[in-house]
């Protein structure tokens, strides 16, 4: 069989399916994943040094023959293989620790290059477990005399293992790689060619070659990142089969004038822009984009209205449970005087306002439960998606492409992801933006402060009085212990309840919320809570999305330094959601200077993109984009902080799509728009 870039990684010589198992673990399950596996750093081991002229302490490449291998023991009885290596001006030894297989693969007379550190061993001077390689073999000089690049590695993996495969592969597949770019790219953007830069990026002479060569592959991901995004909207600007939904002025003004407050103006003009998008055949794809508490609800209640003005059914779809229940409760009181037939549905439950269940629901609200039920899903005008980073492109797909549509239904999506509105128009390309700036009027900014270890005693005091004096609630957030390990952070949440419960707040009713809940729990505490029938929320993280309680306006963290700063900001937006005066304690055992700072922001910034700009120069993009959280690609050499690059990609994508596109003359984009590519990778 033929290795071609697609091919599984196993079928690269001495891979073989027990290997392949063990690069799963590193993202890599193709020979293409595999060449793309780009190395962190590379170790200087280009000078060598004649064996005389070593020095301690110094790390040196030689290379000569060995004169003798053995197997011999430490004085507490551990093997160490002990090799004599002489050039024409003398001899050294190396020695290693543990490695008995070595007298089986190095042999007298073989001719080795070793890299490593010098050092006094009793009173020789010794290589001390140096990185060695023959000089007659066909993977020679990878490993030693050169820049040596060094990978991400994981159990039974070593860098040594994947520069021999990476060799392979660069000698097999590479040479005959069809460049990628056009030369008038390549050219306009001074990059090298793909091959040289794949050859250079594992295997650079100077460190040079290596940083022209990630240029190029840098290049190449974002470029194809911002084009799939541009190739989506176009390929869904043709696709005019969306039901065109209109309202009139009067029913309009009326309906904003029937809300409890006035919209700012960011609240109007998004609405403006829907009602612009949704009368048209064309299918909208607008991002609604604002900080937490700014108002998306009520935005798309709106949009929601002129849908049913239309004689469409809309539907919106929630993350949790919790989510989607507070959604229906909102949406029911803003349209309390109307005729509109709601309901919920969520895997748990279903209730309903104004709908007998014999004709359609002009609205429904729901979680993904929403997704197995094909009837509802049908033929609707608008699908509003809320936290659209918690869903998949796949979730979206079956709202959007259901069977029996006649027509593409409009798409919502909301989101509070702070990331800067640069960045968002590249990773969000394809849909068009509207975004809430200004808070509601009369929000009191969220006084901020982050209390020491030794002020606890001082902050639980002060919290009583207030909870007393103003008759509000708050929020306790224990730590997030372990993402992945729900179970764990629930016992520790439900310890903190425990002890809470008992001594600081024995005078107030406590109540614990976490993940492990059944939905119905979840609801009825939720619901106390929000009638005041509970003082303090002692909570794992969950709390974190969308939960809007206005009398609500303590927000306790602990541990807050294991957070990051948007998801604080996050959770600081569960108060502050009514004129009351709000406060946010962020108790932290850290002390080191980092962390403080880092936590002191929070204090005089309150701005979400801005916390986010700060976290990113802080903390480096790979803990705030890294995060699935933010439903943001993965990038494996590029970096969304590279403004520089970001730049060049789009400028080059726009270049491209201003013209009739010839997908032809890019070969990158000529694989990418197969279709089934794109779904996965923007998933
Ligand atoms: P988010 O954007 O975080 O989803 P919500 O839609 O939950 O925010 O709104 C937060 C709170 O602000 C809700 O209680 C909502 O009723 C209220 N709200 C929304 N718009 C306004 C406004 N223009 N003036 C005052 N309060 C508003
Ligand atoms: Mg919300």
């Amino acid at each position: 069989m033929l290795l071609s870039l697609d091919s599984p990684v196993q079928y690269v010589p001495r891979v073989g399916p027990m290997m392949a198992q063990k690069l799963e673990k590193l993202g890599i399950y193709t020979v293409f994943d595999l060449l793309y596996h780009i190395p962190f750093r590379y170790d200087d081991f280009s000078h060598t040094t004649k064996i005389s002229s070593i020095r301690p302490n110094e790390i040196v490449t030689t290379t000569g023959t060995i004169e003798s291998i053995v197997n011999i023991f430490t004085k507490s009885g551990k093997p160490m293989q002990k090799a004599v290596l002489s050039d024409e001006t003398g001899h050294i030894e190396c020695l290693w620790y543990n490695q008995i297989f070595l007298t089986k693969i190095l042999k007298p007379a073989m001719k080795i290059a070793v890299s490593g550190k010098a050092n006094w061993f009793g009173h020789t001077l010794v290589l001390e477990s140096p990185v060695y390689e023959r000089t007659d073999g066909v993977d020679a000089h990878l490993h030693t005399g050169r820049l040596v690049p060094v990978y991400p590695e994981t159990a039974g993996v070593t860098s040594k293992w994947i520069r021999g495969r990476i060799n392979f592969i660069l000698q097999t597949c590479v040479p005959t790689l069809e460049e990628s770019l056009s030369q008038t790219i390549l050219t306009r953007q001074k990059l090298i060619q793909l091959t040289i830069a794949l050859q250079n990026v594992h295997f650079p002479s100077i460190l040079s070659d290596a940083h022209e060569s990630k240029k190029r592959l840098a290049f190449d991901e974002m470029f194809l990142l911002i084009a799939k995004s541009a190739y989506r909207k176009k390929q869904r600007e043709s696709l005019v089969h969306a039901p065109i939904l209109t309202i009139d002025d009067d029913s309009l003004e009326r309906i904003i004038a029937s809300l409890p407050f006035t919209l700012t103006d960011d609240q109007l003009l998004s609405i403006k822009e829907i009602r612009n998008d949704v009368a048209k055949s064309t299918s909208m794809n607008r991002l609604l984009e604002g900080d937490v508490g700014s108002g998306k609800t009520v935005v798309a209640s709106i949009a929601m209205y002129i849908t049913h003005q239309s004689g469409f059914p809309s539907i919106l779809m929630a993350p949790t449970q919790i989510l989607a229940t507070q959604h229906y409760l909102t949406i029911t009181k803003i349209f309390q005087a109307l005729p509109i037939r709601i309901r919920l549905i969520t895997g748990q439950k279903k209730e309903q306002k104004n709908y007998d269940g014999k004709e359609d629901a002009h609205i429904t609200i729901g979680t993904h439960a929403l997704l197995s039920d094909s009837e509802i899903i049908q033929n609707v005008g608008l699908v509003v998606i809320d936290e659209q980073q918690r869903f998949g492109v796949t979730q979206r797909n079956i709202l959007l492409n259901a069977k029996k549509n006649t027509s593409t239904p409009h798409l919502l999506t909301m989101t509070a992801t702070p990331i800067p509105r640069t960045l968002a128009r590249v990773v969000y390309g394809e849909m068009d933006l509207s975004t809430l700036l200004t808070m509601p009027k009369g929000r009191k900014k969220i006084t901020t402060w982050v209390v020491p270890e030794e002020k606890r005693i001082a902050a639980y005091e002060w919290i009583r009085k207030e909870l007393k004096t103003h008759n509000t609630q708050s929020f306790i957030v224990c730590p997030l212990i372990e993402e992945s390990d729900t179970l764990i952070t629930v016992k520790a949440a439900t310890q903190e309840y425990e002890r809470l419960k008992a001594n600081e707040f024995k005078d107030f009713r406590v109540g614990l919320l976490h993940g492990r809940l059944k939905p119905k729990e979840k609801d009825i505490l939720l619901k106390d809570f929000r009638l005041q029938k509970l003082d303090i929320l002692v909570t794992t993280p969950v709390v974190e999305v969308g939960i809007d309680i206005p009398t609500a306006t303590i927000m306790v963290i602990e541990a807050a330094d294991r957070f990051g700063l948007s998801q604080l900001h996050q959770l600081r937006g569960r108060v502050g959601r009514s004129d009351l005066s709000s406060y946010c304690l962020l108790f932290t055992e850290n002390i080191s200077e980092l962390a403080i700072k880092r936590l002191k922001a929070l204090e005089s910034i309150h701005s979400g993109p801005e916390l986010a700009q700060l976290d990113l120069s802080l903390r480096g993009p790979g803990q705030l984009f890294g995060t699935r959280q933010h439903g943001l690609p993965d990038l494996k050499i590029a970096s969304f902080t590279d403004s520089a690059l970001v730049h060049a990609a789009k400028t080059e994508v726009e270049l491209l799509f201003a013209k009739p596109i010839d997908l032809s003359t890019i070969p990158l984009l000529r694989e990418a728009t197969k279709e089934s590519k794109i779904e996965s990778i923007a998933d």
